[in-house]
């Protein structure tokens, strides 16, 4: 069994988060962890050539986190070595007045890879069940629907030729506290505190339980989830 299928949420299963370690290193060694995973980035790197080249299969990594869990240093770490004519990175931030004027995959679709390209959503249309639930965007009967929406969508796209991963980087409040203090401290990361990051914080617990339920109702066969733990970065890349 890869060490990251310890980490996939069985679909149909009903998570709780508190149960998954956010500091989990898999008992492993960090320098031989390191190593496996420049081995594993070199194979990536390779095999997104391959599907470049033969342009039938798409692949869609989705990655989401509460503030500062850790995106984007992971989409650094994990893709800056893949041919850049070959992957499309995509910040999905709130929506602007002609999206919100459709429906809430209308802005995705035509973001997500084309055939022989490696897509990866930095948030992504979870967040139309996570902030947009939290914060009542609107109305629960509509939020609700949109499991069943997503599932469908992403069913599609995989019955289209898109194969389609989907990352939670689960990290503790602690441990938020501690990064976010670190944007504030650090003049090189200063730029990225957001002043709102801690209006969100105070909403911790009603982003967790929403998550839950995004990662309990969207995990499938086709398109998993994987609560990955987060706080031991070379372990969280290596997953
Ligand atoms: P950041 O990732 O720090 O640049 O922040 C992007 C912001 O966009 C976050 O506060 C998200 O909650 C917000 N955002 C992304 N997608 C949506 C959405 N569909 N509806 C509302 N807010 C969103
Ligand atoms: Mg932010």
């Amino acid at each position: 069994m890869s060490k990251h299928e310890q980490y996939r949420i069985t679909p149909g299963s009903k998570v709780d988060l508190s149960k998954f370690k956010t500091d989990d290193d898999g008992g492993l060694d960090k320098a031989d962890a390191q190593r496996e995973f420049a081995e594993l980035s070199d194979r990536l790197t390779k095999l997104q050539e391959l599907m470049y080249a033969e342009a039938k299969h798409a692949l869609l990594v989705v990655l989401q986190a509460m503030d500062a869990g850790g995106k984007d240093s992971t989409i650094r770490s994990l893709f800056a070595q893949i041919n850049p004519q070959g992957r499309k990175v995509i910040n999905f931030k709130a929506p602007n007045d002609v999206e919100l004027k459709h429906d809430f995959l209308w802005r995705i679709h035509e973001n997500t890879p084309r055939l022989g390209y490696l897509g990866v959503f930095n948030r992504s249309y979870y967040e139309d069940v996570l902030v947009v639930r939290v914060k009542n965007l609107v109305p629960e009967k509509r939020w609700k629907e949109r499991y069943d929406h997503i599932n469908h969508f992403e069913k599609m796209l995989t019955d289209e030729g898109t194969t389609v991963v989907k990352f939670f980087l689960h990290i503790s409040k602690d441990y938020q506290k501690e990064r976010l203090q670190r944007r504030l401290e650090r003049p090189d990361k200063f730029w990225k505190f957001d002043p709102s990051d801690l209006a969100e914080r105070r909403r911790w617990d009603d982003y967790q339980k929403a998550y839950e339920d995004a990662l309990s109702r969207c995990s499938t066969g086709y398109a998993p989830w994987y609560v990955i733990p987060a706080e031991r970065r070379w372990y969280r890349n290596l997953l």
